[in-house]
């Protein structure tokens, strides 16, 4: 469409000017939860293993909610509480908003009263939760042999004897296999020789089992163990190796040849150790019969119902499908709570397969585009647009979510159907893309519009897709909802006042051609700042702050979230904030780490102790951060990395490499003044004193101050005199 009236006096252009709303956010990345501030910038993250539920026991029977409310003040900014009145003593859960929230209420409510007495409190450390769903690993199972008898069966002749041991060994008495043995006789015992008979059940008749041995006669002894007693002595064993938080005795069958009861450590550390050590280990207290013991992974979802009546299919038939190593166990009786789902191994690694899975499933798939970018329409946000949506799905028997804060549609349901919903989504964003839509103009719009502003719009929608109906005092543009709610943004900011004669445009330096004003009043062109943002959310380290300069001044001012949006896809803007967040973690070393398994997303705390990561499985250190060094203390763990660092040490001399102060990647300068940006972490380091400065000013400045000037090369040319 051709511009009807032209005019090029910038003073006359429309700007588009867009106004601050300044506030945090949250983002789940790989994970972590993480708070952005307008730049973007990290505010606070919570890793994985952090937790925001606090646990408090040791409350009378008779506390009520409003009685820990209202006795506990931090408890009032907890999001959820639930009082468990049924195990003894009574427990309570308290969600709050933040961890850092939970770690200064459990701080605070441990050793406060409630009705007299004082209740302890403690952070949820076992579970790691993950976007997902939970994982612990502080479960153990265990069995051991019910108690038996034994007896001495008596022959007259030697061979007999011996022939009978023989005959008996393994085989069947009332339900119970018997271990039988020839006993050695005496010098002096010459009449009467005798078999030891193992593993007989604690009551049965004497006459049954002398027929049953073909004997003389039968002595019968005591039974090996007391059964009330083993349990007893089971869960003061286990308790050696760390605070229990339940010891369950499972119902049994009498036909069962074992007791089985499930203990809830509360570390899985001690879980962990427990089970090695007492695993197959004979306790006196059994008779030397022996423990066996089994560390049970577990995994959780907790999925509405919506979620899952969608995926119940899928569910079943994995449930049916049985994953190798593991038992998925899904409980739906109730319907107006969040159905539970858990899964069970002895084996992490069975167990990490099985979350993939049910991750896939429960977790929902993002509807992409044939191109593989994320589908993302600005109908998406209204209602009518999500209620005919969810009629589609439905009718696939899919489920349908529209996540507008990541702008990402997820689809619940099994692949096929899914398949089909989003073949019929995509096929309508393409007509919707072809919609016609009338805009009526005032005065003051036309104006504006015929005064430059029509460019903007044709930059928009696409120069052939733009007619101005002059006599009408219409506009008319064909695109999709975005399309329309995009211009209709613009015309907006065109009633807005113009400015006089501005400033060039800080990416150009030109007179900013449609320009774009920040809040902080500085104008872009909309191709530049477009460009840039484009641009950053590709960068290691993205700076999205504006960077408009006068002189000696910068402004720098950041810029918000709700106004990158308008530049970038949702691709873009994930990318952008993963960088962010990923600059983030690696320019603090000193406080969070990545998961030592390649690839791993998973960041941790240094202070966290030993750790197992969620997505891979592996065991952590978190103070030397490596994987976990089985069987070896961390100081010898460190004693040894010496060794190898010495040696390290002797080849970094000869080769002029020196650590970075911040997170010790090897840096080697190759030319230029003293001033050395780490590529690892982007610390700015003065090379002559390795010291590490946040930013390059600071580190200029204390060149100057502590050196005398920048050194190297540039110092010599300045000075005319040549080093
Ligand atoms: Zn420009
Ligand atoms: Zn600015
Ligand atoms: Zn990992
Ligand atoms: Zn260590
Ligand atoms: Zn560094
Ligand atoms: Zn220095």
């Amino acid at each position: 469409m051709q511009v009807l009236i032209a005019n090029t006096r910038s003073y006359d252009q429309p700007q588009v000017i867009i106004s601050r709303s300044e506030h945090l956010f949250e983002r789940d990345i790989n994970g972590s939860k993480v708070v952005f501030g307008p730049g973007p910038v990290v505010h606070s993250i919570e890793t994985v293993f952090e937790t925001r539920t606090v646990i408090l026991t040791n409350l009378s029977p008779r506390t009520s909610r409003e009685d820990i409310l209202q006795y506990i003040k931090p408890a009032q900014d907890c999001t959820h509480l639930n009082i468990d009145a049924s195990v003894i003593p009574v427990t309570a859960r308290l969600e709050f908003r933040t961890a850092a929230q939970a770690v200064t209420a459990s701080q605070y409510l441990n050793g406060t009263k409630v009705l007299g007495s004082p209740v302890s409190a403690r952070l949820d450390n076992a579970r790691v939760v993950t976007d997902s769903g939970s994982f612990r690993s502080t479960k153990v199972k265990v069995s051991w042999y019910k108690p038996s008898r034994i007896a001495w069966a008596h022959y007259d002749d030697l061979a007999r004897a011996k022939k009978e041991a023989i005959r008996l060994q393994g085989k069947t008495f009332d339900g119970q296999t018997l271990s039988v043995e020839f006993q050695k006789p005496t010098p002096k015992q010459y009449c009467s020789f005798s078999i030891v008979i193992k593993g007989l059940p604690l009551n049965f008749k004497e006459e049954n089992l002398e027929k049953f041995c073909h004997a003389r006669e039968v002595t019968i002894g005591k039974q090996s163990f007391h059964a009330r007693n083993s349990y007893e002595q089971v869960k003061a064993l286990l308790g050696r190796y760390g605070t229990l938080e339940s010891f369950d005795i499972s119902s049994q069958s009498n036909k069962s040849p074992k007791f089985k009861v499930f203990a809830h450590y509360r570390e899985w550390e001690d879980a962990e150790n427990a089970c090695t050590e007492l695993h197959k280990r004979p306790q006196p207290f059994l008779r030397h019969s022996v423990l066996l013991l089994e560390n049970v992974h577990a995994i959780r979802y907790d999925v509405t119902q919506t979620r899952y009546q969608a995926v119940k299919r899928e569910l079943l038939n994995l449930q049916k499908r049985q994953p190798i190593g593991c038992k998925l166990r899904i409980y739906d009786e109730d319907a107006t709570v969040k159905v539970c789902i858990r899964g069970y191994s002895a084996s992490a690694k069975a167990i990490a397969s099985l979350k993939i899975a049910l991750d896939a499933l429960v977790r929902g798939q993002i509807v992409k585009q044939d191109d593989g970018s994320i589908l993302w329409e600005a109908s998406f946000v209204e209602s009518s647009t999500q209620e005919s949506s969810l009629e589609l799905a439905k009718r696939y028997k899919c489920w349908i979510e529209f996540d507008v804060s990541q702008r990402r549609v997820l689809l619940f349901g099994s692949p096929s159907n899914c398949k089909s919903v989003r073949t019929i989504m995509l096929k309508s964003s393409v007509e919707l893309k072809k919609q016609v839509h009338t805009i009526s103009l005032d005065t003051q719009k036309l104006r504006a519009l015929i005064t430059g502003g029509l460019r903007l719009v044709e930059q928009i929608v696409g120069e052939d897709k733009v007619r101005l109906d002059l006599r009408h005092r219409k506009l008319t543009i064909e695109g999709s909802a975005t399309t329309l709610f995009n211009v209709e943004n613009t015309l907006k900011s065109l009633d807005r006042p113009y400015l006089q004669s501005g400033p060039a445009c800080p990416v150009c330096l030109g007179e900013p051609v449609n320009p774009v004003t920040l809040p902080c009043g500085h104008p872009y062109c909309m191709e530049c700042i477009t460009r840039h943002l484009k641009d950053q959310s590709k960068s290691r380290y993205p700076d999205c702050s504006c960077f408009f300069a006068e002189g000696t001044t910068s402004c720098k001012e950041p810029i918000e979230a709700n106004i990158l949006r308008r530049f970038l896809t949702p691709e873009e803007e994930g990318s952008l904030y993963s960088a962010v967040y990923l600059g983030y973690i690696r320019s603090h070393p000193k406080e969070f780490m990545n998961c030592p398994t390649p690839d791993c997303p998973t960041i941790y705390r240094r202070t966290a102790g030993i750790l197992r990561c969620p997505s891979c499985v592996v065991k952590i250190c978190s103070s030397c951060n490596v994987e976990y060094h089985d069987g070896v203390t961390c100081a010898e763990y460190e004693e040894e990395l010496d060794r190898e660092l010495a040696a390290m040490e002797s080849w970094k001399k000869e080769l002029d490499v020196h650590s970075c102060p911040n997170c010790q990647a090897n840096l080697q300068k190759q030319a230029g003044c003293n001033h050395v940006l780490c590529i690892q972490c982007n610390q700015h380091i003065c090379w002559v004193c390795k010291e590490g400065f946040a930013d390059s000013g600071s580190c200029y400045k204390h060149m100057g101050v502590a050196h005398g000037g920048i050194g190297g090369e540039y110092q010599g040319r300045i000075n005319g005199s040549r080093k």
